[in-house]
């Protein structure tokens, strides 16, 4: 006999059946890896404009667009190990990316947070 009765998951509108005692089914896992005990405080307001003017002074091209022989602008300041996965707030951990480059590096970004949050979890 389980342990745990099955029981719906709470977000709203879904009610599929989850048995590992979660209250939240494979599609709707609690939202933890938002809030990463490791993640660093991300500078905000007037100093990271400053920040942003000084990154783009040292370095205006995009260096994955670099990389590949392309002579890109750079319009967004990208932290090359990502805040959520412990990387420092600074000069030494900062590049200069384009929209586009910034975009796709954000998305495999994001799928490994999502890949992080279900280290943990095993199929039934
Ligand atoms: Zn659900
Ligand atoms: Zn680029």
């Amino acid at each position: 006999m389980p342990a745990t009765p099955p029981k719906p998951c709470s977000h709203p509108g879904c009610g599929v059946l989850v048995r590992d005692g979660s209250s939240r089914c494979a599609k709707h896992p609690k939202a933890q890896w938002a809030k990463p005990v490791t993640a660093t405080k991300r500078v905000t307001g007037r100093k990271l404009q400053a920040l942003r003017a000084e990154l783009f002074a040292r370095q205006p091209l995009c260096v994955l667009c670099q990389a590949q022989g392309k002579v890109t602008l750079a319009s967004q300041r990208d932290h090359i190990i990502p805040l959520a996965e412990g990387g420092a707030d600074d000069a030494a951990n900062v590049q200069g990316l384009c929209e586009p480059c910034h975009a796709s590096k954000s998305e495999s970004e994001r799928t490994r947070g999502v890949a992080r949050a279900w280290a943990g979890y095993r199929d039934p």
